[in-house]
Order: C-alpha cells, then structure tokens, then sequence
C-alpha cells in the first residue's frame, strides 16, 4: 500500500518524496494503528491524513479547531478532483442538511467539521449509518488541557463517537507537543510509544532574535525600511496596540492589514486574504490570527511583546519560512510586558494548578529572552527535542560577536546575596542590595549590613538586574513561580559558591554594561 501511497503523492499533489516524517506516519496508518504525527509548521501534516483517506475505505472524519481553515481545505481537494467537504456554522441549516445527505449516501472522502459538531445529533446519527475510513484530529494539542489551546469539546469526542459507532482508528497531528502534552494525547486516543512519529521541531531557516532596550516602534520604522517589499507578520498584544502599529505604519506608506477578535468575522476573512493575496504586505494581529493560515512566502514574523509561553511563541514565530527560505523571528523584549500576562493568567477562570503551571511556563518564555545560548537550541530543548547538536549559527546569540568571559566571581557575589537575604526575595530587591541602595525595605531588613551590601555599586540596577534574569535563565536561580518570583538557589549554584564550577559569559561584565550593547 505505500507504493500506491507514493503513486497518489506522485499523481495527485505532484511531489517526488516524501518529508520526513510523511511515510512513516502514513505507514501506521495504513496499517490502522492509532497515530500521532508531531511536524513543525509546514512540514506536510495534511497530506499525511489526505492519502490514507484516499486509500482507505470510506469517510475520514477531520477534526479541526478552526472553521475559516475548513474551506481552504475542501477547495484544494477538490481542485485535485477529490470529493470532500465541510459541515459547520457558517452554513445555513438547509445547506448542511444538503451536506448531510450526501454524506449519509457516502459521496465525500473527507469530510471536515469543528469539534462542536458531535454534540449535534443529527451529524451523530448520520455519522452511524456510514462506513468511516478514520478520525483525524488536526491541531491535536487542543486535546490536552496542558496544551497552550486547550478545547473542552475536542476532549470528550472519543467518548461521544464511541456511543455512537466503530471508528478502525484515530489519528492525531500537531506542530506543537510538550512531553506531558504528548503523553496526554497518547492516553486519549490510545497511541502507544511505536506509534507517535516526531520529526523535532528544528526549522533550520529561521534565524531568532531577541531585541531588548530599544524602542519598538523604531525597530520596526527601521525594519520595515529594510525589508520593504517583504511579507511579514507583526504580532502584537493587543487589539489598542494592532491599531496603534497599523495606523503608524500606514501613515508611512506601507499597505497594511490588520487582524482581532474585535473585527467582524467578515472583516477578519478581508483583512487575511488581503495579506495572503499579498495586496498588503504586512499583517499586523493579535494571535488571533494565523493558525493553520498556509502562506509561504512569509519572511518574518515580529513579536512586538512577550508571548505567553515557548509553546505559543513557536508556533506563531514558525509562520515564517514555510517555503524554507531564510527567514527572521524576531521578539522584542521589555519587562513590562511580563506584569500584561501575569494579569492574564491571574484573572483567568483557570483552576490553581493550571495557574501554577502557566506562570512556569511564563517564566520559561521569559529566561528564552535572557539566555545567552543559541536561541533555536534553547526551544528544542523545551520541546525535549535533542537534534540540534550545535548552535544555529544564525539567531542573535549565536551571531553575537565578542569574546566569552569569566564572570564566575560576579555570580558568586550575586549568589551569595541571595542567600543572605534568606532566599525570600525577587531580583529587584536583590539588585537593590548589591547596588547599596537607600531603599526603605533595604533599612527595614538590615540588608544594608549584609557583606554583599554595594557590592556593585558602580553599576546601574537595570544591569545587575540583568545579570541576574541571565542567572535565572540559566539555571543558577530559581524563581519560585512567576506569582511571587522569589530567587533560590539550585544545586548548579552551590557548586559556583564552592569555586566547582565556572561562568562563562559572552557579553560583557555588570560595570560595562551600562555603556555596551548588550541590551541590543
Ligand atoms: P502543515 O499542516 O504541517 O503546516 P501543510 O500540510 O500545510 O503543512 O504543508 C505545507 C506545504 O508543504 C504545502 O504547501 C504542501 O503542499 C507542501 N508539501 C507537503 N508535503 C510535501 C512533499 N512531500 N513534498 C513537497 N512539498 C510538500
């Protein structure tokens, strides 16, 4: 059967091989096994359900989170001369029941729905009178409720179609899987260990940077100077902040579309064609726009503040470089975007335990914009990914020019403080401390008797505040968790009080810093 599988690749979508990935996932599920399938954004995941469908007897179910996607989807198969087609929302209630039948006389091989369409009984009641060849789920993650989108309705699919009739097998694929993300998926739809294909996530064309202390409005002016007649992404916060860019970029010119959830569903599918049918060349969204958007060419993808998380930021960084063209993701960083999420998170409707695992993950998005080592290196390893044996060579760390330094003994005074100060307090404080401030919480504690009281006092507080996010993000210095983000010190730390262990640095030294560019 996979012979006749690389005929269809061949035949139908026109390509020679197969990606990395495609043929082995495709194999287990030509041999029915339940499948999951981890790829990068654009490594190919469609056609990885789209020629088992087409081998296979009967209907595939595709589940998918995203109703705009669905129509994209259905016209390409039918541009290829294959039957398929959507049921959802924003059909009137004749044409689904048009759809309806013709699914129920078994006309369609895929058939695309939103996940709330099973708890419809009249699509359950049809779907138990056809033979289905398999149940796909399309952005997989949505399952977990440790994935960074979690949608009840995906979870209770299984159990509801079970009720209802015998699916052969399920499969599920997503760009973006933590461990525990993965697992959880594995246990819904009873995946076993042989049977989930992960490429790793390594997009060997996109360069990372993290920009830091510079104005962002200006970094951008001056991007856009520079790559003008590029498609780009411009990720924004929020929709006062979407509006305030685009109306910006406007006034100098560039063609610009813009996208929220305060647009009309309307609006929003104007603005996206504009961008994909490159009238405008930049799109400037909240992350509401994006998922499952398939326009390659996109050179670059700016994040004008911090995302909640690695998971989301990788995901919405890869929409660049699809084709595999060099591409830029680049995130502009400032400290005040750190108190905009935590807001986020504490007024969310989520339980503590999810709260707690969102502020980690939260800090883990924010040592990414502290760590000196290679930024692409850095999310992989997040994802437990181990390929990239080497540095990038191409994100903002890796580029950075300068010697590595020894900046063991800075550290120990920092760490030393730390431990002082009885390990109950954030960086601010510490750094207070260190630069011998007059500070009344510093008279309140008696910090100024401590023998690490000054210690750099020839430094600002922004620098030494610095060093010690980099402290954090590497390892030296545990937050607690983002709520009340007291520094500790970890095992790694003991050993650089005890002189066991080094730090080498590759920017410059607390006192330099207020006059190097490290904060560019
Ligand atoms: P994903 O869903 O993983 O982001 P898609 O399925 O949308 O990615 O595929 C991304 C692009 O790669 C599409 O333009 C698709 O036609 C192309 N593609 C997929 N598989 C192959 C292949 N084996 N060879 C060449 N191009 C491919």
């Amino acid at each position: 059967m996979l012979d006749q599988a690389r005929n269809i690749l061949k035949n139908y979508y026109g390509f020679d091989t197969f990606r990395p990935g495609q043929e082995s996932i495709i194999s287990h599920v030509l041999q029915q096994e339940n499948t999951l399938g981890i790829m990068p954004t654009g490594g190919g995941k469609s056609i990885c359900y789209q020629i088992p469908g087409l081998l296979l007897e009967g209907t595939a179910i595709i589940v998918s989170p995203l109703i705009s996607l669905m129509k994209d989807q259905v016209d390409s198969l039918e541009t290829l001369g294959i039957h398929a087609t959507y049921i959802n929302s924003s059909l009137s209630t004749q044409e689904q029941q048009e759809r309806l039948a013709l699914l129920r006389a078994e006309k369609y091989q895929f058939v695309y729905v939103a996940p709330e369409r099973f708890e419809h009984h009249t699509f359950l009641s049809t779907i138990k009178q056809i033979n289905i060849s398999f149940l796909a789920f399309d952005e997989a993650h949505c399952i977990s409720q440790w994935g960074h989108d979690f949608r009840p309705s995906y979870r209770s699919i299984v159990s509801t179609i079970a009720n209802v009739t015998t699916i052969p097998f399920v499969m599920g694929l997503t760009a973006t899987a933590t461990s525990e993300v993965i697992q959880d998926i594995q246990t819904l739809l009873g995946v076993s260990d042989e049977a989930v294909v992960n490429t790793g996530f390594a997009r060997e064309n996109l360069a990372f940077h993290v920009v830091k202390g510079q104005d962002k409005q200006t970094f951008i002016t001056n991007y856009l100077t520079e790559h003008k007649n590029e498609s780009g992404i411009i990720y924004a916060q929020t929709r006062k902040q979407v509006d305030a860019i685009s109306s910006k970029l406007k006034q100098k010119g560039y063609s610009v579309a813009s996208y929220h959830a305060g647009l009309s569903e309307q609006q929003r599918q104007l603005e996206q064609n504009r961008f994909i049918q490159e009238e405008a060349t930049v799109m400037v969204a909240t992350n509401a726009f994006g998922m499952g958007i398939d326009k390659s060419n996109v050179r670059y993808v700016l994040h004008y503040a911090l995302p909640m998380n690695i998971e989301s930021y990788y995901q919405e960084a890869g929409r660049a470089g699809r084709d595999g063209e060099p591409s830029n993701c680049i995130l502009l960083f400032s400290g005040q975007d750190i108190q905009l999420q935590k807001f986020l998170i504490e007024q969310s409707l989520m339980n503590e335990t999810k709260k707690t695992n969102e502020y980690k993950k939260l800090q883990s998005m924010i040592n990414y914009c502290h760590t000196d080592t290679c930024l692409q290196q850095y999310m992989l390893h997040y994802f437990h990914d181990y390929s990239l044996q080497e540095g990038c060579g191409k994100c903002s760390n890796c580029q950075r020019q300068g010697e590595r330094i020894d900046r063991t003994r800075e550290a120990q005074m920092v760490l030393s403080c730390v431990k002082r100060m009885g390990e109950r307090f954030g960086a601010g404080l510490t750094a207070k401390v260190l630069k011998g401030s007059k500070d009344k919480k510093i008279k309140q504690f008696q910090f100024e008797e401590l023998s690490t009281y000054g210690l750099f006092s020839n430094a600002t507080e922004k620098a030494i505040t610095n060093f010690i996010h980099y402290l954090v993000a590497e390892g030296y210095l545990a937050t607690g968790d983002q709520r009340y983000p007291t520094l500790q010190l970890t095992k790694e730390a003991e050993a650089v009080l005890k002189g066991q262990k080094q730090i080498w640095m590759q920017q410059t030294t607390v006192q330099q810093q207020d006059t190097s560019n490290y904060d560019t």
